[in-house]
């Protein structure tokens, strides 16, 4: 059997900077660490980040009074900052800053309408609904347009993670609706060049295998843009969760993974597939890197 391997995959420059916070911030402050939501979306990570010393939370209350707590690379609402100050946290941002530029985009707009294309209760949905009064439009859903005047100037924003096709569909739907609509397009550039190569790849093998987790919104995504392509898809992180399927016959496997995968997973399927030849498909994206929070530079 081949493999081939999609590039770009893997780590954003988002995901690298927030492990680089945390383990960064256990090096400066010792554990415990306390961090509001899974860092990113990957049991490995957080698994391994939580043997170090830094306990993830579910909700910024169950932070100790005085304690150091850094905030997921999702963003937060404006609410969690305000009931940390009041606790007394040590707060570290580890804010994705292309999720923050939706934020303030949402600022910047606030006096217009806005519409935010983004699915309902996602962590980085969440963050930036806060940001200001707006409308969430979500695709998953069976969803009408806002009853706005037609010629309303009106701002479309997106979560940064979902699939372009996707979203530009919805885009252009609001546009035909709202001529004068100021669409952003927030979906990152991570997001769109791992959606890119997962593309090439469905016309090249007979199945392709995401790696990532099931609560990462741009594995699930993926998934569903190389089966929208007609190639069967699997989503797993480890292969202990996909050694029941039945690989007999498939000449050709894909494999991609999705922004908060780190490449040692990406290993143990190699390992478990045991190809006779791995080819790279794709091209290596541009290096990005973001800055690290003052306390931590
Ligand atoms: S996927 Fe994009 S928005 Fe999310 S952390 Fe990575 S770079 Fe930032």
């Amino acid at each position: 059997m081949e493999l081939f391997l999609a590039t770009p995959r893997g780590f954003c420059a988002g995901v690298v900077r927030a492990i680089e916070i945390v383990e960064k911030a256990l090096n400066k402050y010792g554990a415990p660490i306390y961090v509001k939501h899974e860092i990113v979306h990957n049991n490995y990570v957080v698994d391994d980040l939580a043997m170090k010393g830094a306990i993830t939370l579910k909700d910024i209350n169950e932070a100790p009074i005085g304690s150091t707590v850094i905030f997921s690379a999702h963003g937060s609402p404006p609410k969690d900052y305000k009931i940390a100050k009041s606790k007394n946290l040590q707060i570290i941002d580890a804010t994705c800053p292309l999720v923050t530029k939706v934020h303030n985009e949402a600022k910047k707009y606030n006096d217009k309408k806005i519409i935010l294309i983004g699915h309902k209760g996602h962590q980085e949905v969440i963050g930036t609904a806060a940001q200001a009064d707006m409308y969430i439009y979500d695709d998953r859903e069976d969803n009408t347009l806002p009853d706005y005047d037609s010629d309303e100037e009106l701002v479309v924003l997106s979560q940064t993670t979902l699939s372009v096709e996707d979203t530009n569909k919805v885009a252009n739907q609001i546009k035909s609706k709202y001529k004068n609509a100021i669409i952003r397009n927030d979906i990152c550039y991570a997001v769109s060049n791992r959606q890119k190569a997962v593309i090439e790849l469905t016309g090249l093998v007979d199945l392709i295998i995401v790696i990532g987790s099931t609560n990462s919104s741009n594995c699930v995504r993926l998934k569903e843009v190389a089966e929208s392509y007609g190639t069967k898809a699997l989503l797993a992180n480890s292969p202990s969760e996909i050694e029941e399927y039945n690989f007999h016959g498939l000449l050709k496997i894909g494999i991609t993974s999705g922004a908060s995968t780190p490449e040692i997973l990406v290993d143990n399927f190699i390992n478990f597939l045991k190809p006779l030849k791995i080819n790279i498909i794709g091209t290596e994206e541009r290096d990005i890197n973001f800055t690290l929070p003052l306390e931590l530079e």
